[in-house]
């Protein structure tokens, strides 16, 4: 495999637009933690307070990753071919319900809640539940609420640069930017195949990759090494067990054979979702995270 040197000047520009976009989930992340933690009571009126403040930061959110993205393609595209012209990109369209399939935000957000309830009710039917098990139920809630609220400005980024894409008559190929520590081994295979522009990039819960636009024919090779590639495997194999079909069957080539090995699940909600071949979900949690 060919590990060619990233042009410095494009190398900048993606480090630039990974810093901002990790700076957009932070503060997400924190403000949705801090938000959960003050409420101390977590029954139905709280959750109504909880998913109209979540989905108000979410939405604003949402709203700056698809600026920081809109500006980050224009940026690569100035690069690649001279002209940084893009689409205008509506935010109501890349925000809020418009990327869950116009799933109500408020239902949304009253998820981690059900989840509480859920994990109460089991603990409770338990001879003897463990003494930590409100503080665990509390935290499982909180954990799932920074998931969602995590995947939706991923949905703002994918919906944003799939809409650019589609208007962009010189973009021939997108390929997914793996964006560090987050990145499973589903998105380091998957970052070796291109699709067309225009295509949402099919994510997983706790996805944060990016994406580039190629103008160019020809594609260039992979940046990924050899073993970029291998720690893939391992983290595969550590996520679905040795025994996942084609876990270990993924060539050292350029994603020739990812779809033997890799497939997209359609959401009903978050629409495309990457996955291994054959295996079985937990559940639908497992998606709408
Ligand atoms: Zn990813």
């Amino acid at each position: 495999m060919s590990s060619p040197q990233p042009d410095p000047a494009a190398l900048a520009v993606i480090v630039s637009y990974q810093q901002q976009t990790a700076q957009i989930r932070q503060q997400l992340e924190g403000f949705i933690r801090a938000l959960w933690a003050s409420l101390g009571v977590y029954r139905d009126p709280q959750m109504r307070d909880f998913a109209k403040q979540a989905a108000a930061e979410v939405i604003g959110a949402q709203r700056h990753m698809s600026a920081v993205t809109s500006a980050y393609l224009g940026q690569q595209r100035l690069l690649a071919t001279g002209s940084s012209s893009v689409a205008t990109v509506n935010p109501a369209k890349v925000t809020g319900a418009a990327v869950r399939n116009g799933t109500p935000m408020d239902e949304v957000y009253g998820r981690p809640f059900h989840l509480v309830w859920r994990d109460l009710g089991a603990a409770k039917e338990l001879d003897t539940p463990p003494d930590d098990y409100v503080t665990k139920a509390i935290q499982h809630g909180e954990d799932r609420a920074v998931n969602l609220a995590l995947t939706d400005v991923q949905l703002a980024k994918t919906h944003t640069t799939a809409s650019i894409g589609a208007r962009d008559a010189k973009a021939k190929w997108s390929r997914r930017i793996l964006e560090g520590e987050s990145s499973c081994g589903l998105c380091i295979v998957a970052s070796t195949v291109t699709y067309h522009p225009g295509k949402l990039l099919p994510i997983h819960p706790g996805c944060d990759c990016g994406q580039e636009y190629g103008y160019t024919d020809e594609v260039p090779g992979s940046v990924l090494n050899d073993a970029v590639l291998a720690q893939g495997h391992a983290a595969i194999e550590e996520r679905f067990g040795k025994h996942s079909p084609g876990a270990r069957a993924i060539p050292g080539q350029d994603g020739l054979m990812y779809r033997d090995v890799l497939i997209e699940h359609h959401d009903g909600e978050i629409g495309p979702v990457l996955a291994i071949r054959n295996h079985k979900f937990t559940g639908p949690t497992d998606l709408a995270a």
